[in-house]
């Protein structure tokens, strides 16, 4: 990779990220920032209304303003922000488990090499298709593959399975995007899974902060914290330029890696130009021989304050929260911005098709909040007046920066975003719902056509509803 460290040319907020982690520096910002002046705050929440993205300066402002008045200021910013930029759309999806084998000794994860309880297991491609088939039979179009490290899940592996998935089609039930949650890869290997198609390409850093990720990754290759900061570049030089970024909360202090998540945004603006696509901020949940320690716990109020705190920092980046958080956090942050959640989550390895009551910790990863079937998820979704999506289009239209242009492009939203939502809805209303949500859903969307005014474009949209209605599937704008 070249060297593009020129600390003449770099501040902290741009700097490549093999040299910008300066635990000290980043902890001074967040120190000369402490106790703001309540108009500073609304200052900066009144930035980010305006589109601005804030800077580490402006977000260490709204990490520190504690006082119930402020946070309460900050939360109705960001609804604020919410409302006025995305509207009622959330997009659903779900993570498949493809195979715990794992080299790497990460305390936190039932898959660590170390934990002997661990049932080991790889999808066979049978297995695969059961799965993929389930999924869709639930309603699914949106998918991301998850896996151990391990030598078995190469890039040709995890391509060829990628390929596996978008080729199972089960009567009006196709998967249309495949997202990817693994270890990283050197160029070559990026390049490879580029080539299978995939949508994004995430990785979590889990902790920000070296010292306390030496502490917590044990052994394997995960260890190399370098080699993981830096997965993302080599995936941006290889050519993918859809990554999801996140930090796995309660390994250290939340506001530190809340800075470090932006530190990541601005080093990808600063280099490629482009943000990346998504944020995940998970909070770590008890696994198979661990279980969570008090000193770093996220608290139900700093989770729900944070979450507002990232949608004022990067109004344009997606915000995915999972199924490891309960329902009713889950609805609370929905108002704050978040656009993406799993549905009908089953994280056990072969799950989908099995579909067992109970959890097993020793057939997965940790355990989940949300046990809910997509439907009831949906159904709840819609109960609230949003707009649940499956929408593919700007991914299968290599539209590329989409929630940027949603950010951006005046009329995006209402042109793109939301009628594919809504005919992606459809699809879901006349396959898979039963008829109480059926008709809940489609009340809704006369509800949405009601909000245009250009009777032309209503009128198109209102016919690719009468055709989806009559058997016709995949239409989008
Ligand atoms: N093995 C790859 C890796 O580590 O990047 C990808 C898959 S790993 C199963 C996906 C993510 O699960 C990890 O990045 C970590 O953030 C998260 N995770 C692991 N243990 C967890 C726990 N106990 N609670 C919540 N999330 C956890
Ligand atoms: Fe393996 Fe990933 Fe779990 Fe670490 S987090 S033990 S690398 S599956």
């Amino acid at each position: 990779m070249p060297n593009i460290y020129d600390p003449q040319k770099y501040t902290i907020e741009d700097r490549p990220m093999e040299n910008f982690l300066d635990a000290d520096e980043i902890w001074d910002i967040l120190q000369r920032n402490e106790n703001p002046d309540p108009g500073r705050v609304r200052e900066v929440i009144a930035r980010s209304l305006d589109k601005n993205r804030l800077t580490l300066e402006e977000t260490a402002v709204l990490i520190n303003a504690n006082t119930p008045e402020l946070i309460d200021e900050i939360k109705n910013g960001a609804r604020e922000l919410k409302e006025k930029v995305y509207g009622k759309r959330i997009v659903l999806f779900a993570p498949l488990y493809i195979g715990n084998l794992c080299i790497n000794n990460c305390a936190y994860c039932g898959f660590r090499a170390d934990n002997k309880k661990q049932k080991r297991l790889t999808l066979s491609t049978d297995d695969i298709r059961n799965e993929v088939m389930a999924l869709e039979d639930a309603g699914h179009k949106r998918l991301i593959l998850v896996f151990g490290e391990h030598p078995k899940y190469d890039a040709q592996f995890i391509a060829d399975t990628v390929r596996q998935v978008y080729r199972i089609k089960h009567l009006n039930g196709e998967i249309r995007r495949v997202n990817i949650n693994a270890a990283p890869f050197d160029i070559e290997g990026f390049k490879t899974v580029k080539d299978a198609g995939i949508g994004t390409y995430q990785i979590f850093q889990e902790t920000y902060h070296k010292e306390t990720y030496l502490k917590v990754h044990l052994g394997g290759k995960k260890r190399d914290f370098d080699w993981r900061i830096t997965s993302l570049d080599r995936a941006q030089e290889a050519g993918i330029d859809d990554v999801g970024i996140g930090a796995l909360l309660g390994l250290y202090d939340w506001r530190f890696e809340i800075m470090g998540l932006l530190r990541h945004v601005n080093h990808f603006e600063a280099v490629y130009n482009v943000g990346p696509h998504t944020i995940s901020f998970p909070r770590i949940k008890t696994a198979s021989g661990f279980k969570v320690r008090d000193d770093y716990n996220v608290s139900d109020e700093d989770f729900t304050r944070l979450v507002a705190i990232l949608r004022l920092a990067v109004p344009y980046t997606g915000l995915i929260l999972t199924a490891r958080e309960p329902a009713h956090i889950r609805d609370e942050v929905l108002q704050f911005g978040v656009s993406q959640i799993d549905g009908g989550t089953n994280i056990e390895m072969k799950g989908y098709s099995k579909q067992k009551e109970q959890q097993d910790l020793d057939q997965e990863q940790f355990s989940i909040g949300d046990n809910r079937s997509l439907n009831e998820v949906m159904d709840e979704l819609i109960g609230h007046g949003y707009l649940p999506s499956f929408c593919t289009a700007c991914y299968r239209l290599k539209r590329t920066g989409e929630h940027f242009m949603e950010f951006s492009v005046p009329g995006f939203i209402k042109r793109f975003c939301q009628p594919n939502a809504i005919l992606t809805m459809a699809e879901y209303l006349e396959d898979y719902a039963p008829p109480e949500t059926r008709e809940k859903g489609y009340r809704l969307i006369q509800d949405n056509l009601k909000e245009y005014s250009d009777d032309q474009f209503r009128g198109k949209l209102i016919q690719r509803l009468e055709r989806i209605k009559r058997g016709e599937r995949d239409l989008y704008f």
